[in-house]
């Protein structure tokens, strides 16, 4: 009885760590937005995706299900973490990778309670007389991986944009310089340098949650999900800002073209551009570039 109860543990666990990886490979939004917050997209949804497939294969090997669990807790750990705190996305009931989150944390401390014999067995071989280089080994992964974090945590206080509010609506003119200071290589590129994503890459183009699109640069109110639309173009598409104030407009014809530029109202970041081939009532299509809007859920 005990012997089917792990086997059912195993199985669980590895085939939901499966679905997260599934969602992190096939860029999940909510996947997307969490790596998006903590500065590590797309290598670090990539690389956390390839420890799941490690741990759920781990698990599923008897001999090895203690230290797939040990990890799997781990990976878990890390990811209620962000869960709970200002990087993470909003606890809901829609919170699909919250809610595995915490399937595969508990179902792993119970595997790993159940199989606590071979984790001791798995340590005591490591840190035996004689097996130094093992102990060193770990030690230094240890050291390693903390020294990546604490550099993560370095880079991303140090990215703040004193320019983003939510509240403050006053215009901004400051220099490229400036604006280099304060966003990061990506959103500088379309904002300033009117820059354009790959179609179809953006994490916004077939994203259909309710909220608000803010500027990426400076917080300012751009879209709401009721002006926006499906498109086949790859990019986000609307049909009308929020007030006709929130965005502005300005003749483009570089790339020997003819279009017109859709800019932030406040800041003036370059936003994407506007067709006359959008559905009603406007009959417009604001085609924006996903890097620079930043998604609230409403
Ligand atoms: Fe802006």
């Amino acid at each position: 009885m005990n012997k089917i109860f792990i086997w059912i543990l195993r199985i669980v666990t590895a085939v939901i760590l499966l679905q997260t990886l599934y969602f992190k490979f096939t860029a999940h939004p909510q996947s997307v937005e969490i790596f998006t917050r903590i500065g590590l997209e797309p290598y670090g949804r990539i690389g956390i995706g390839v420890l799941e497939l490690i741990a759920a294969v781990l698990i599923l090997i008897p001999a090895t299900s203690g230290a797939g669990a040990m990890l799997a807790a781990g990976l878990m750990s890390g990811a209620l973490f962000f869960h709970f705190t200002s990087l993470g996305i909003v606890v809901d009931g829609d919170s699909i990778l919250f809610i595995y989150a915490v399937i595969v944390f508990v179902s792993s401390l119970i595997l790993l309670f159940l199989h606590r014999n071979q984790l001791i067995a798995m340590i005591s071989r490591i840190f035996k007389p004689g097996n130094l280089s093992s102990a060193v080994l770990i030690i230094f992964t240890f050291l390693f991986s903390n020294c990546t974090t604490a550099q993560n945590n370095k880079y991303m206080s140090d990215n703040q944009n004193k320019y983003y509010s939510k509240t403050d609506t006053s215009k901004i003119t400051v220099s490229n310089d400036e604006w280099k200071k304060n966003l990061d290589e990506k959103v500088y590129n379309i904002a300033r340098e009117k820059g354009t994503e790959r179609a179809f890459t953006g994490q916004y183009w077939n994203h259909y949650e309710a909220g608000l699109y803010r500027c990426k640069a400076c917080g300012n109110a751009l879209f709401r999900s009721d002006g926006k639309f499906e498109s086949s173009c790859g990019w986000p598409s609307f049909f009308e800002p929020i007030t006709p104030q929130s965005v502005k407009y300005a003749e483009d014809k570089a790339y020997g073209m003819e279009r017109v530029e859709v800019m932030c109202g406040r800041c003036d970041a370059h936003l994407g551009h506007i067709f006359d081939d959008g559905p009603p009532p406007t009959y417009k299509r604001y085609c924006i570039n996903s890097v620079i809007i930043d998604f609230e859920k409403k």
